[in-house]
């Protein structure tokens, strides 16, 4: 029998959650109780009649930020019936979101995730609450929820139950330090291009290796990063 993994989005948007996640996988999986959204609404937790969430930085510069304050009254109400799950945050400056990191997650019992805004957060509360920093990549989102919801996707695939043997995942870019390798389908000539012999030769040898090349080949062009570290680990 299978828990429900669950999360917790701490947003002022919480109507978008769980948006796009509500169909097809994902939002099958919902419907079934295989993992779980809720949202609060961080703006509830506000104390001034004007409900204020952010205020100016000190130091000057543009924008606001969000208050210690508030967000930590958020985060006390979302582990009220949730303590022991993982928290994070979403930040361009946070350690980028890895498939490894994916997977320990979605191995574990689901996870809170506050949702900057505006300039970003007030360093103290993430300090003081032991918040994990994570990025998408190196761009900048207007706020988290993208962010949020893109790390919400990418742990619920990988519960028991959500895909079908396309889910195995063990042959998917990243899972082996690599990028994958190109993929083909019908129609076998589609504009005057051929799909590879070799993937229609029936030869499973042959196209294990070539599939092995293809992705070493990409890593190595595509993400010198990886392939540093591919190459480190595997001669
Ligand atoms: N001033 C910030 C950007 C603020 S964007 C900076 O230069 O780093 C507003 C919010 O969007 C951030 O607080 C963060 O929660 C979210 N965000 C922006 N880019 C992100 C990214 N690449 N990954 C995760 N969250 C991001």
């Amino acid at each position: 029998m299978n828990q429900t993994w669950r999360s917790k989005v701490l947003t002022l948007f919480p109507e978008m959650f769980p948006g796009p996640l509500g169909v097809s996988l994902a939002g099958q999986a919902l419907k079934d109780g295989l993992w779980s959204c809720e949202t609060l609404n961080i703006r509830d937790h506000a104390t001034d009649k004007h409900r204020t969430v952010d205020d100016a930085p000190f130091g000057g510069g543009p924008g606001m930020v969000m208050r210690p304050d508030v967000l930590d009254a958020a985060l006390d109400a979302a582990l009220e019936d949730a303590a022991g799950l993982p928290l994070l945050i979403t930040s361009a400056r946070g350690v980028a979101l890895t498939q490894a990191r994916v997977r320990d997650l979605a191995e574990g019992p689901g996870l809170i995730v506050l949702c900057g805004r505006y300039e970003g957060v007030d360093q103290r509360v993430i300090e003081a609450r032991g918040l994990e920093e994570v990025s998408l990549g190196d761009v900048v989102l207007s706020g988290g929820e993208p962010a949020a919801l893109a790390l919400l996707d990418a742990c619920v695939r990988l519960l028991p139950g959500v895909m079908g043997k396309e889910g195995s995942g063990i042959e998917e870019s990243f899972e082996s330090g690599l990028l994958e390798y190109p993929h083909y389908t019908r129609p076998q000539v589609w504009q005057g291009r051929a799909v590879p012999d070799v993937l229609v030769s029936g030869h499973h040898e042959n196209i294990r290796r070539w599939r092995t090349d293809e992705a070493e080949a990409a890593t190595r062009s595509r993400r010198p990063d990886l392939w540093e570290r591919y190459v480190a680990k595997n001669g």
